[in-house]
């Protein structure tokens, strides 16, 4: 600790100098402004949101988040944390960045289903390896997403939500190096007060190096799209919603008004194409998942129907998020009820005849296993019915049709919002101390506030939706 002291104190030496005592403690790599390696280092999934820090460490391991996390805290430099990049809510401009790409392992137990999932994997290595035992996790919606800061923000999967809960629900174990540097083991027994934090307030409580999940024995599931024309969206909504009300916990559905990208990953008849998808994934027997979904196939002739019993690897790629970065901007909220007047305002503003430059707004059905709270943890989004997400894409041409979308979508839906949401749903602008207290609700975000006084009372770790140490 003393030789990081010493760093401080080399502030009236070159910036540069003062980063050598990083260079010379991580086995990572280290790259400032201008050097070759920092923008590839700082770049997100995310086009639109490069991240522009002072000091970029490449961690290859546990020492070395250790030693980035005491440098910055010496140096009174916040600390950002970057694993797959898909949700950077600021720049780090004045902090060091911490990226996880070089730790990616994933070992799997047999015997007790279990995961060992190292700070930086994306879901798509964790399936690499689950699914061949027969194995699975709640993933999201994307694979290219990172398996911790989804689990961080509770992750709230599109195809396992309903019938298994939040992805959070099943992590047994988080290796996290807090802000004094030291990485701490926490589980129901140890630490399990900051176990319990960690499972929904979104990297505000440390660097997690590494976490165990139990895994799921779902091998194949029912699981798909059924696209009909962007035309038909006002009746299929209205019979998405009255169906998917009465469906059974083993089904996960959402219902989207999709203008498709032309590219290559997507199927050719969906290209370019205006597009009303319903998506449906079912953990259970498949005769029980064809009778449940079979009044969503008789509303009329489909562009594509691809719901089908797949392996789960399969399934994962069901909502054809874009395989590689691009640039979009997004908002996410939920809603209370989806009621007719409800679809009638998303239609005005986004289906047939709105000429709405969005590419996706999709709402899911919660409910289900995603209701259960198992433990007193961080997730204030139980309990919500319905979640949008909206996206649009951010080319500069795109971007200002598409903010202007956004807040109209929003403004539209207003009546039927909930305060809370599930973490991961909140998008940038929703970075505030004032909103995050409303999403999370004033009493866990006080009792969050408490506990980030206990682990990280000088808020090192504020670049993301912050919750301050209570005073
Ligand atoms: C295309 C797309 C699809 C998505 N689908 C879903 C979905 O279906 N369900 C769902 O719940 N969410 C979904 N999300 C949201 C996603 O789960 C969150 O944005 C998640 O935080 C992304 O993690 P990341 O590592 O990819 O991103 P990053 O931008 O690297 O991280 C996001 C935040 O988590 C923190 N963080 C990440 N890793 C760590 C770590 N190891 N230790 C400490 N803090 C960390 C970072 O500080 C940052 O604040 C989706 C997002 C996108 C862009």
């Amino acid at each position: 600790m003393t030789d990081v002291v010493r760093a401080r104190h080399a502030d009236s030496h070159l910036v540069t100098d003062k980063f050598d005592w990083l260079r010379d403690h991580v086995t990572g790599a280290v790259f400032v402004p201008g050097e070759t390696g920092y923008a590839a280092e700082c770049s997100t999934f995310n086009l639109l949101t490069p991240l522009t820090p002072p000091v970029v460490v490449g961690a290859t391991g546990v020492a070395d988040v250790e030693a980035a996390v005491r440098f910055a805290s010496a140096n009174e430099m916040p600390v950002a944390v970057r694993g797959a990049g898909h949700s950077q809510p600021h720049q780090a401009s004045d902090a060091v960045l911490i990226t996880l790409d070089r730790m990616t392992a994933v070992q799997i137990d047999e015997d007790s289903a279990v995961a060992r999932i190292a700070g930086g994997a994306r879901w798509g290595d964790v399936v690499d390896a689950t699914a061949p035992l027969g194995l699975a996790a709640p993933v999201g919606s994307a694979t290219t997403v990172g398996a911790i800061g989804y689990v961080l923000g509770g992750g709230q999967s599109p195809i396992l939500g309903r019938a298994y809960g939040y992805a959070s629900d099943y992590v047994t174990e988080f290796e996290v190096v807090t802000a004094d540097g030291v990485r701490r083991t926490a589980n129901e027994v140890e630490n399990a007060d900051l176990f319990q934090a960690l499972k929904g307030s979104r990297g505000n409580f440390g660097v997690v190096t590494a976490m165990r999940i139990a895994l799921l024995p779902v091998e194949t599931l029912v699981a798909g799209g059924l696209y009909f024309p962007g035309n038909d969206a006002p009746r299929v909504i209205r019979a998405w919603r009255d169906w998917a009300a009465k469906l059974p916990d083993a089904a996960t559905t959402s219902v989207s008004i999709l203008r498709v990208a032309p590219m290559p990953h997507l199927p050719q008849v969906l290209r370019g194409q205006f597009v009303t998808a319903i998506r449906f994934a079912y953990a259970g027997p498949v005769g029980e998942a064809v009778e449940q979904f079979a009044p969503m196939r008789a509303l009329g002739p489909a562009m594509l129907d691809t719901v089908e019993e797949v392996p789960f690897a399969t399934a994962t790629t069901m909502h054809y998020d874009p395989p590689t970065p691009v640039p979009f901007l997004e908002r996410g909220m939920a809603l209370s009820d989806f009621t007719d007047e409800a679809i009638n305002a998303l239609i005005k503003v986004d289906g047939p005849g709105s000429y709405s430059p969005l590419g996706n707004v999709e709402i899911r059905a919660l409910g289900g296993a995603l209701d259960r709270a198992p433990a007193p943890d961080a997730n204030p989004g139980r309990g919500a019915a319905y979640q949008v997400v909206a996206v649009g894409r951010g080319t500069a041409n795109d971007s200002p049709a598409v903010l202007t979308a956004l807040d109209a979508l929003e403004q539209a839906l207003q009546p039927w919002r909930e305060d809370r949401q599930p973490p991961n749903s909140m998008t940038p602008e929703q970075a505030g101390v004032d909103e995050v207290r409303r999403v999370y609700g004033p009493e866990l975000f006080d009792r969050l506030a408490t506990l980030k006084a206990k682990y990280d009372p000088d808020n090192l770790f504020r670049v993301n939706y912050n919750i301050p140490p209570a005073l």
